[in-house]
């Protein structure tokens, strides 16, 4: 509420989702592609629906979730988007999103039977994606088991076989070669699924090969982390980062040199120094790990993070600059005015800037849409 202002807020530049997205389609349409926005795990932490919608906007004409209950979210929000959704665990009952046109990923018999059977039940054919695992070996029918699939799939009445698709291990690694074996792979299961006398689409390209592989576009293209402004290859790309953590300073103190900051004294100051405290810890998504090893954007400069992050603060080590109390903080943002970013984030502790912005939906912490 209004008397109770965030601690800390992410705040989402959806215009930038727009742009992200409008520059990730425009590659796509240059091959005859659509473009699918992924928007699983809350649009990767920056909130499906207005995610869905600010693609949308930019071109998207698919959006692509994790789990059923996911995709049937985005259509009680009353998203119309062509829907498809990958991953759900046995017990899933696929007649609602069949009923709610959501199109359903197929990796083997026993899901080909369970969509046949939910399709009877809501009283329509299911719009299937059979899945080939082409070499990531996590979900998707392996090589030796796809003709029996094919065939099966292609005269089950229930089931109108929409597409064949697969999913790239290494496309973040342009010239990898397995790109190309996976690559080799998916024409094969595609050259089946087509003397079985099925006419899919294909889609292979997640965010890298969307921007690397304009050959692996086929018929769709489904980038993830690239429509949030984060690139996962080393050529740059005029990508916007849509997230920004931010904060305040709510106290301000002068320390002497050799005093020490925060658990386990990890940190002491070399000279007589002014702290900032700001309300924002590991339980609002700053990792702890960060402990020493990153700075934050203050007062139109870095200034580091003296000793650990606690639960609900940190403390920053300002030198002889006194911040006004109630100072914006950006823990992380685009990166456009020297700000860390998500990525710098990531690379300091050994993770990939997706686990930074997917671990960012936290209730503690506010989303605001600009
Ligand atoms: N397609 C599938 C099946 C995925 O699981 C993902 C995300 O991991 C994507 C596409 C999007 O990948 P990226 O975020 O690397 O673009």
């Amino acid at each position: 509420t209004d008397n109770h202002p965030p601690r800390a807020e992410i705040v989402i530049d959806l215009g930038a989702i727009r742009h992200n997205l409008g520059l990730l389609a425009a590659r796509a349409a240059a091959s005859g592609a659509e473009t699918m926005a992924v928007v699983k795990a809350d649009g990767y932490g920056h909130g499906a629906v207005p995610a869905a919608r600010a693609a949308m906007s930019g071109g998207a004409t698919w959006l692509g979730a994790c789990s059923l209950g996911e995709a049937l979210a985005l259509r009680e929000a009353g998203i119309d988007a062509r829907l498809f959704s990958w991953l759900d665990t046995p017990d899933v009952d696929f007649a609602p999103g069949i009923a709610h046109d959501v199109d359903l990923s197929v990796s083997s018999l026993t899901e080909l039977e369970r969509v046949a059977d939910a399709a009877g039940r809501a009283g329509k054919p299911a719009r299937v994606h059979l899945k080939i695992d082409t070499g990531l070996a996590r979900n998707g029918c392996p090589a030796y088991a796809w003709p029996d699939l094919v065939k099966r799939a292609a005269a089950e009445p229930g089931v109108d076989v929409v597409a064949v698709w697969s999913h790239l291990a290494c496309a973040d690694e342009p010239g990898h070669p397995s790109v190309d074996r996976q690559a080799e792979r998916f024409a094969d299961a595609y050259a089946l699924a087509r003397d079985a006398g099925l006419e899919p689409l294909r889609h292979l390209a997640n965010s890298a090969a969307t921007l690397t592989r304009p050959d692996l576009h086929f018929d769709l293209v489904r980038p993830g982390i690239a429509m949030y402004g984060l690139n996962p290859v080393p050529q740059p790309e005029p990508l916007r980062p849509a997230m920004t953590l931010r904060s305040s300073v709510v106290l301000t103190k002068r320390i002497e040199a050799g005093e020490s900051v925060s658990y386990g004294h990890t940190w002491t100051a070399e000279r007589d120094t002014t702290l900032a405290l700001v309300p924002a810890g590991y339980a609002d998504g700053v990792p702890r790990t960060l402990s020493g090893r990153m700075s934050v954007w203050l007062d139109g400069a870095r200034r580091p993070i003296a000793g650990r992050v606690c639960m609900d603060q940190l403390v920053v080590d300002c030198g002889d600059h006194e911040p006004e109390l109630g100072a914006e903080v950006v823990l992380f943002g685009s990166g456009e005015r020297g700000e860390p970013t998500a990525t710098e984030w990531a690379d300091v502790i050994g993770t990939i800037d997706y686990e930074i912005v997917t671990g960012m939906y936290r209730p503690r912490v506010r989303r605001r849409y600009v």
